[in-house]
């Protein structure tokens, strides 16, 4: 990767933060029939996959 083609991915931190802004608290029924609360604790976690569409399911359907 190029030093300009790094230069256009943001931090880490940056993408948690907009996640986090978008999704804190809120409850959501996932592509796979379960459910996810962001930010409670043992809430499921989800995986994304990416593409020109997302598809979002839980981690454990995501196996
Ligand atoms: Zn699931």
């Amino acid at each position: 990767m190029t030093k300009n083609q790094k230069a256009k991915y943001g931090q880490p931190e940056l993408l948690k933060d907009i996640l986090q802004r978008e999704l804190h608290g809120k409850k959501f029924r996932l592509e796979c029939g379960h459910h996810v609360t962001f930010n409670e604790v043992l809430g499921n976690n989800i995986t994304i996959y990416n593409g020109k569409e997302l598809r979002i399911i839980c981690a454990q359907c995501g196996y």
